[in-house]
């Protein structure tokens, strides 16, 4: 079944109707677990590599680079996944793995594990995401002329990082092509031997994506209309109670993976983003989600999957990715998108 965003509770825009004016759409990308060809939009799949260009690569030195093994990390995810769709008595309060089961997770996750080591040479960077503007409505807006492809790579360690020297997380590289350029698509697409977190390593998804309208993180609007968002916010939660929906987490910005659409700043106050080449503020262009978010923009099928006894639960959504609390976010430069971007997290 497609994913499809429930309404929102009610229009913000009629109460507010000067909001219209700073409507944005985004593209939620609906990442679900799939089996993606280098031919699709996707999270985790293979990319649309020509087979005659070479593999971004890390520079960094990796003599020390401590991490789990990627085949490491999808053996345990199998094992969990194969215990959780055995059948169980209803009451039971176990998952029930079998004994060799239950030495394996316990021989990866005890305290006498030893982290994989990678020997130092260039680390390949990790393929995270592509989206084809054909797919994604939002992305045609970023796209530099002659672009409609954009790929995403990761260097799967903290702390190596180009492109935010100020937010510590994965080191991503973006990289816009033409797809028709790409004629021979490379096979055996390289992998790095070992990845800091397994919560770095993507399960492949394919997307479905869906535009939805997003209002700004309240900081963005004039004081004196947030009190008047605040006040109205008030009011309806003395008649409704804990029920009635908010402006921030039910009314204005998507949670979820997406392209385009406003910057939340819920766990800090908002901090803009300004490019380092020429100054001018910068624009979120794809947020890279951990789970979570409010409940009321969860699909039908979603809140579904929450009871689903025959699955673990997917503790950050189908890509299995989280490389900040709640999102990692690429802003790029409106006036230049050779500049490089930005990264920031939430
Ligand atoms: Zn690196
Ligand atoms: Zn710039």
């Amino acid at each position: 079944m497609r994913p499809t965003t429930p309404y929102r509770p009610l229009d913000i825009t009629i109460p507010f109707p000067e909001l219209r004016a700073c409507a944005r759409t985004a593209t939620l990308l609906h990442p679900r677990r799939g089996t993606p060809t280098a031919a699709d939009s996707s999270v985790g799949g293979p990319l649309l590599w020509p087979a005659d260009e070479a593999w971004p690569v890390c520079g960094e030195a990796y003599g020390r680079a401590r991490g789990v093994r990627p085949e490491r990390a999808r053996r345990y995810e199998r094992i969990v996944e194969a215990a959780w769709a055995r059948p169980r008595p209803a009451d039971a309060d176990h998952v029930p793995y079998t004994d060799a089961e239950r030495a394996e997770l316990d021989e990866m996750t005890c305290s006498g594990y030893q982290p994989d080591r990678h020997d130092g040479s260039p680390l390949p960077l990790l393929a995270l995401a592509q989206f084809h503007v054909r797919d994604v409505p939002d992305l045609a807006v970023f796209a530099p002329p002659g672009t409609d492809l954009l790929q995403v790579l990761w260097c799967p360690f903290r702390g190596h990082d180009d492109a935010s020297p100020d937010d510590y997380g994965p080191s991503t590289r973006l990289l816009w092509r033409r797809a028709a350029d790409v004629r021979e698509v490379l096979t055996d697409q390289p992998e790095p031997p070992v990845v800091e977190r397994k919560e770095f390593l993507p399960n492949p998804c394919v997307l479905f994506p869906e535009q939805v309208v997003e209002y700004p993180f309240a900081d963005r609007l004039p004081g004196e209309l947030v009190e008047r968002i605040d006040a109205w916010e008030g009011a309806l939660r003395e008649r409704a109670g804990d029920a009635a929906p908010g402006y921030q987490y039910d009314l204005s910005l998507a949670p979820g993976w997406k392209i385009g659409g406003w910057d939340s700043w819920h766990r800090t106050d908002l901090m803009r983003v300004y490019c380092g080449a020429c100054g001018t503020e910068m624009r979120l262009l794809l947020t890279i989600d951990s789970g979570g978010g409010g409940r009321s923009w969860l699909s039908y099928e979603e809140a579904q999957d929450v009871w689903d006894p025959t699955r673990p639960p997917d503790l950050y959504g189908p890509t299995g990715i989280s490389a900040a609390r709640d999102e990692y976010r690429a802003f790029v430069c409106p006036a230049d998108p050779s500049h490089p971007h930005r990264m920031s997290s939430q």
